[in-house]
């Protein structure tokens, strides 16, 4: 029978090995193992472990018996794979690529299908859910400090029935997450704020919410979103690599209580966080500018947005609208920076990450793609052909080579 978009499933892989080192039944591993084994795509990006089980790092897998080895969701992998796409794949130019995506990869990647920076052709999304990541060295900090554990020694750690659960060979231990974030640990404060758990804007989604009865644990939920996700998995499955079964319908309807109630969430963290903001965007900006004097421009938000796309930063390289030297940077650098970006956000956090001056960027972009979406509808990394970002297609605008 063949696969239709808005189809469901539960899945898991045929093969034991898969299925065993894959989070919830490996069938993400099997599927990207699969399609380049038959050459459907040239290379799969997935994430795989690196120096520990903080360390999230991307790989380019050329090799199907090398898929394997990125099995596994890594909760502090907050990196952000479509810069990975656009920067050092050449937006897909040359080569057809299946991309592992969480929620904030797929907007991102969609934000750049949509400014012609990646090619949609040749770019499978498989999409993960996601209910957030964690900062690696705080989580570390955190396991040490709150669960008084010693990070080296954890082989596992999962979010589970709104708990953190902690594993080593010896012990589990868990907290409640909201517990966490009231304390400042947990998830970082962007994904705490996201309200899109289930990347419906990739080619399918897999997660393990919704998966009930004897399945629990041992396979994934599957979602097409669209008609390329639904001709590859018909493959895939009438190839016999995965085992699938109907999902279960009580199985369905928590999976979308979840969503709904971590969208709930999200809408309570995003209403504290902005329950000061008021007025337009310049007045938005204004709200910020005493954290923005903290700013000592070292540009390492604009290098780790995913977004930001002048060839030669005229912030950096043309007159000097920015003064050279001076610290803080002028506002005109931040104002710049929303100018180029205030219908594109999709709140991936990178920015914050790298500040080393601590300043909320993530919660400021947040808060101009809030107004954004307020003004005129639009939500940055949405796929949709009705509601266009009016700021839309940078390409067309010429503003890039
Ligand atoms: C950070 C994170 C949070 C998640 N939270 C939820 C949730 O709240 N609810 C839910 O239903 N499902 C969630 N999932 C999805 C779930 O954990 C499984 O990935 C999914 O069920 C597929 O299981 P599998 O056995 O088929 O995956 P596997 O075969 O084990 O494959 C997992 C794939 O995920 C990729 N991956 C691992 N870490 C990352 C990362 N940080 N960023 C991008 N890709 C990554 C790997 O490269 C691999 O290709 C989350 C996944 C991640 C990565």
């Amino acid at each position: 029978m063949a696969v239709n978009v808005n189809d469901t499933c539960y899945m898991w892989s045929a093969d034991s090995e898969i299925a065993d080192k894959g989070e919830y039944g490996g069938a993400v591993t099997t599927i990207l193992k699969y399609i380049l084994e038959k050459g459907i795509v040239d290379a799969v990006l997935a994430v795989e472990k690196g120096a520990d089980l903080y360390d999230a790092v991307p790989k380019l897998i050329t090799k199907p018996e090398e898929v394997i080895e990125s099995a596994g969701s890594l909760h502090c992998g907050t990196l952000n794979l479509a810069k990975v796409v656009e920067k050092y794949l050449n937006g897909l130019k040359d080569i057809k690529v299946a991309v592992t995506c969480k929620p904030c990869d797929a907007m991102t990647l969609t934000e750049l299908i949509k400014k012609g920076r990646v090619v949609e052709d040749n770019l499978l999304m498989v999409g993960v859910n996601c209910g957030g990541t964690m900062a690696p060295n705080k989580t570390r900090i955190m396991i040490d400090e709150i669960f008084e554990m010693d990070p080296d020694e954890v082989v596992k750690e999962e979010i589970a029935k709104g708990k953190l659960i902690i594993e080593t060979t010896v012990e589990e231990k868990e907290i409640k997450i909201d517990d966490l974030e009231e304390d400042g640990w947990g998830r970082r404060t962007n994904c705490q704020r996201c309200e899109i758990n289930i990347p419906s804007m990739a080619d399918m989604a897999l997660g393990n919410w919704g998966v009930i009865g004897p399945h629990a644990g041992k396979a994934t939920f599957v979602e097409v979103f669209s008609q390329k996700g639904a001709d590859i998995l018909d493959e895939v499955i009438s190839s016999g690599v995965v085992e699938i079964e109907p999902a279960n319908p009580k199985g369905i309807e928590i999976r979308a209580k979840i969503d709904q109630s971590m969208f709930k969430l999200a809408t309570k963290s995003k209403d504290k966080a902005f329950e000061n903001l008021q007025g337009d965007l310049l007045a938005i900006f204004d709200q910020y500018k005493d954290e923005f004097a903290r700013c000592m421009k070292c540009f390492g938000c604009r290098e780790a947005c995913p977004i930001c796309y002048c060839a030669d930063c005229i912030l950096e390289s043309g007159p000097e609208w920015i003064t050279k030297g001076l610290i803080p940077a002028a506002p005109l650098f931040h104002l710049g920076r929303a100018v180029h970006m205030a219908d594109s956000c999709t709140n991936c956090g990178q920015c914050e990450e790298v500040c080393p001056s601590e300043i909320p960027v993530a919660e400021f972009w947040d808060a101009v793609r809030q107004k954004i979406h307020e003004i005129y509808g639009y939500k940055a990394g949405i796929r949709s052909n009705e509601i266009l970002s009016p700021l839309s297609n940078y390409q067309d605008l010429g503003l890039r080579d």
